[in-house]
């Protein structure tokens, strides 16, 4: 018998999400293994100054654990990280969270049937494991020459150094993404000397936050359908947004015009605004939400660097022009190791093969794939959420974690009910799911957008992101399968997927 039903690796919205849902199905017998001190994944992680997400608060939550309570329309990322913690207290997965618990490894046991996970605290076995390591929870430094000369401080935005006073420093920003363009603003004022390099610039549209009246939130209280209603109006108009993205990349051009007219309102310096403005289409990398990023970067203290960086020195960023640009502190705004899933490193199939080389092996398979973004063929028993092509552009994760959240209590019910011990993905239904996914990317602005993003993996093919409006997924996951899986009871007796019960 395993230790536990089943274990979840992290403990952020898919792993409290998952465990809630299990708890409230009744399957109690879950352990979250989660390497931190404290839960909430990227939102307990991304503390730099002006950290807050872009998608609307009332959409970016669970609908099961509503909060009448949001401050702003977009919520600061301290509301966040405490919305989080309240709802894995008050659905009891709190006490079910090993902190300090980093999985080194999980292999499949094909005698026992069950998965050896190894930790930086103990081992445990399970029958189920559920990877919610999220794609954002890894941060990529890039290895630029001459790094660790550097004779200043050096931090990613995704593990901020509060201790270090940016007061009259010379701060270099080292990318210009989501981040980035929420914390530079702030620090801007603080530093003596603002150096902000960038490869690639973003579209930047304005960003219609709003503080949340009392009368609203007096309301979504206490009539809890007003809320609902509000959530469902913001669902519909991101889910627009997808026409764009996904179905016609053309739309983006009106978009793109609102985006080039706040460039032109704050920006009047002509080079800059040159050196400001995108060359592929919008929506081809994230879309980015600002009206103080372009402010901060005309402010005398600022320069945008827009040479390509050539080597770290001890005290200065050596650029292609030749210029050694003085600085004391680095800011790496260089986002996060995604399409290499770090996670799927640690996981063993029954072989001994790593998922991260299975994903990678081309001759058996395109790289990284998962069935309804979620199972592999060769793992049985493991279920990831945020897994491959199931990432946004558009629209709230969280709605495509419920919707991954569904699928897995689906085949765990299922499992439950038929005493099945041994759940493994049909590869031909691996496959041909994603030859879905691929045909839709084609179309997409992720592919036709002319740019090259962290969406993409190093052969070019997008694997993180769901090219569809979210209701075809969640209408895809909303209930499992069998028919697509190879069960085995526990009886030791696999049976054929038309004798499956429904
Ligand atoms: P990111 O979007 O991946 O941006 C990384 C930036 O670093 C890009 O500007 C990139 O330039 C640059 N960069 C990477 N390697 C570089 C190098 N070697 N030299 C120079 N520049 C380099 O990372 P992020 O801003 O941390 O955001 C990551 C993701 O987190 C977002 O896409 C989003 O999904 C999420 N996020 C969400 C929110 C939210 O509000 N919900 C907020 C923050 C982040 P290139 O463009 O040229 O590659």
């Amino acid at each position: 018998m395993p230790d536990v039903t089943v274990a979840i690796i992290g403990s952020g919205f898919g792993g409290i999400g998952m465990a809630a849902s299990l708890i409230r199905a009744g399957l109690t017998d879950v352990v979250l293994l989660e390497r931190a001190a404290d839960l909430g994944g990227t939102w307990r992680d991304n503390s730099y100054p002006g950290a807050a997400c872009d998608v609307p608060s009332h959409l970016y939550c669970f609908s099961f654990a509503p909060n009448p309570d949001w401050s702003r329309s977009f919520s600061p990322q301290p509301e966040i990280w405490r919305y989080l913690r309240r709802v894995a207290a008050e659905e009891g997965v709190t006490g079910k969270i090993r902190f300090g618990a980093e999985v080194t490894s999980a292999r499949w046991d094909p005698a026992a049937r069950l998965w050896r996970v190894e930790t930086t605290r103990s081992t445990l076995t399970a029958r189920f494991l559920i990877s919610a390591a999220g794609p954002l929870s890894d941060p990529l430094i890039p290895e630029l020459p001459g790094l660790g000369t550097f004779a200043g401080t050096v931090f990613h935005s995704a593990a901020w150094n509060h201790d270090h006073d940016l007061a009259g420093r010379n701060v270099a920003v080292i990318g210009t993404g989501a981040s980035a363009i929420q914390f530079v603003p702030r620090i801007q004022p603080l530093a003596g000397r603002l150096t902000v390099f960038q490869r690639t610039p973003g579209w930047i549209m304005p960003r219609h936050d709003r503080q949340i009246s009392r009368l609203e939130r007096w309301l979504f209280r206490h009539l809890p359908v007003t809320q609902q209603i509000a959530r469902a109006g913001i669902y519909c108009g991101r889910e627009a947004y997808a026409l764009g993205f996904v179905k016609d990349p053309a739309i983006m051009g009106a978009a793109q015009a609102m985006a080039l007219r706040q460039l032109h309102r704050q920006v009047a310096d002509a080079d800059l605004r040159g050196r400001l403005t995108p060359s592929y289409r919008m929506g081809c990398k994230r879309v980015l939400l600002s009206n103080d990023y372009y402010p901060a970067l005309t402010q005398p203290n600022v320069s945008l660097v827009t040479d390509g960086i050539t080597e770290i020195r001890e005290k200065s960023v050596l650029t292609s022009d030749g210029t050694a640009h003085q600085v004391d502190t680095l800011i790496f705004g260089t986002g996060f190791h995604v399409t290499d899933f770090p996670v799927a490193r640690r996981i063993f199939g029954p072989d001994g093969v790593s998922l991260a080389d299975r994903w990678s092996a081309h001759v058996t398979q395109p790289a990284q794939t998962a069935f309804r973004g979620t199972t592999t063929a060769g793992f049985p028993n493991l279920f990831v959420l945020t897994g491959p092509n199931t990432g946004l552009g558009h629209s709230s994760q969280v709605f495509m974690i419920e919707a991954q959240i569904r699928y897995v209590l689906g085949a765990l019910v299922h499992a439950g009910r038929l005493a099945v011990d041994r759940i493994e993905v049909r590869p031909e239904a691996q496959a041909a799911y994603d030859r879905v996914v691929q045909r839709k990317m084609r179309r997409t602005v992720w592919v036709t957008g002319g740019c090259k993003s962290w969406y993409l993996d190093s052969d070019g093919r997008n694997v993180a992101l769901w090219p569809d409006f979210t209701w075809v997924y969640a209408r895809q996951t909303r209930r499992f399968d069998p028919s697509n899986y190879s069960l085995t009871a526990d009886t030791g007796a696999a049976y054929p997927a038309a004798s499956q019960p429904r």
